[in-house]
């Protein structure tokens, strides 16, 4: 289940088994010139079967789309055994219900996928990427409307972080402040093409003096490393909140204007408990990971006063401003109660029709996605 299958080239589609390592099959594809179009901080350990059944989004959703959009062929096995089969994008897409978008997002609740088909734009040989700081979060909101207008389809990332976030992952991996001081709120920014280097660095260069007036402090990296230090301290985050201690993390979807608001009224809560809240998450499409987190680990009733802080606060912020309760992660286990916050009841509805459909006897990933009253197993 770990195998590139192939390349093809003229199609510049990736054939691949659905255990492949991510990471993996990002270095094979860079290898052929090509560029896999997901990428995010668990890439070495996450396969792209799970990539796919969490429609998974990462740092290159922005410019290159969610795997509804990237995946052109799945391969899926079903609770009674039957094989579908849509590994050939051009016999199948073009007619009918196109099946395989069930599967993608159905956390496997649907059907077990094996196989997939994914496109692989050329790899662009080109990168900039600048880190701007500010203390007001409203400049932090220019800069990213100006870069996407101005970039536009050459915006390949835009990541925010605010100083809480960017300090645990820098003592965590002891890396320096890129920028001379603190500042509450960071923007990184980056921009790729084929273009020529000097070309993107002017390109980039213009995009800041745009931004001049939005910015206190910021740098336009001048290297290779320096790129891959900025990105090390944003992809870092996640793993130092969890060495930290105590984390209790949300990964919600909700508009970027919101943000600063959801953070500080986070933090408010757990202020009395000794909870240190970061914001951190994809900024150009709406997406926050808002981790709490506590210095070691602390008694449990100290836990569950936090638990009792954060949820139902969070999810019922989120419904009030119509977001998700998960972006990224998933629904799981953990959070099928609250689908209801984001998904109407006739959808919810639907989803346990399809349910029935596809896993009358609920074997597939039991009590995930649904909530209990949307799927009984077994009953008509
Ligand atoms: C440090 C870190 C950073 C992350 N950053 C991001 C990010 O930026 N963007 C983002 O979208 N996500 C992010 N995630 C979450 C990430 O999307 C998921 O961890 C990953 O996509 C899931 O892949 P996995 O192989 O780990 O799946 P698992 O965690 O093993 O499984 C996830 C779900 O998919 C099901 N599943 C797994 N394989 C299959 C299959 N072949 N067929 C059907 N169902 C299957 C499982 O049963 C389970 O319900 C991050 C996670 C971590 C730990």
């Amino acid at each position: 289940m770990n195998k590139v299958i192939e390349f093809d080239e003229a199609q510049s589609t990736l054939y691949c088994e659905a255990g492949c390592i991510l990471e993996t099959l990002q270095n094979h594809t860079k290898d052929l010139g090509y560029m896999m179009p997901l990428d995010l901080g668990a890439k070495g350990s996450c396969q792209i079967g799970g990539n796919l059944a969490t429609n998974a989004g990462g740092i290159k959703f922005i410019k290159q789309g969610s795997m509804h959009s990237n995946c052109v062929g799945l391969k899926v096995v079903l609770a009674d055994g039957t094989i579908i089969d849509q590994m050939d994008p051009h016999v199948t897409l073009p007619i009918g219900y196109d099946l395989k978008q069930l599967f993608i997002g159905a956390e496997g609740t649907l059907g077990f996928i094996t196989e997939c088909a994914i496109f692989c734009p050329p790899y662009p040989k080109n990168r900039q990427v600048a880190l701007l700081a500010s203390n007001d979060y409203e400049q932090i909101m220019k800069c990213l409307q100006i870069s996407k207008k101005e970039l536009s389809s050459q915006l390949s990332a835009v990541e925010f972080m605010d100083w809480e976030s960017a300090s645990i992952a820098m003592d965590y991996l002891s890396l320096e402040n890129p920028l001379s001081d603190e500042y509450k709120y960071y923007i990184l920014i980056e921009m790729s093409g084929n273009s020529q280097e000097e070309l993107l660095q002017e390109q980039m260069l213009e995009l800041l003096e745009k931004l001049e007036d939005h910015y206190e402090d910021g740098l336009m990296c001048e290297s290779e490393t320096q790129k891959d230090q900025i990105w090390h301290i944003r992809e870092g985050i996640s793993m130092a909140a969890s060495g930290y201690g105590l984390a209790f993390k949300f990964d919600i979807s909700l508009e970027s204007k919101d943000f600063e608001d959801i953070i500080l009224k986070t933090q408010e809560r757990v202020n009395h408990l000794g909870g240190r809240v970061l914001g951190h998450g994809h900024i150009g499409d709406g997406n926050l990971h808002l981790n709490t987190v506590m210095k070691g680990f602390k008694d449990m009733d100290t836990a569950k006063q936090i638990k009792e802080a954060l949820q139902p606060f969070v999810f019922d912020y989120i419904k009030e401003k119509n977001g998700s309760v998960s972006a990224e992660h998933g629904i799981g286990l953990l959070k099928t109660d609250y689908l209801g916050h984001s998904k109407s009841s006739e959808m919810i509805g639907y989803m346990g029709m399809l349910k029935k459909v596809f896993d009358p006897k609920g074997i597939l990933n039991p009590y995930k996605v649904l909530p209990d009253h949307a799927f009984k197993p077994g009953t008509d």
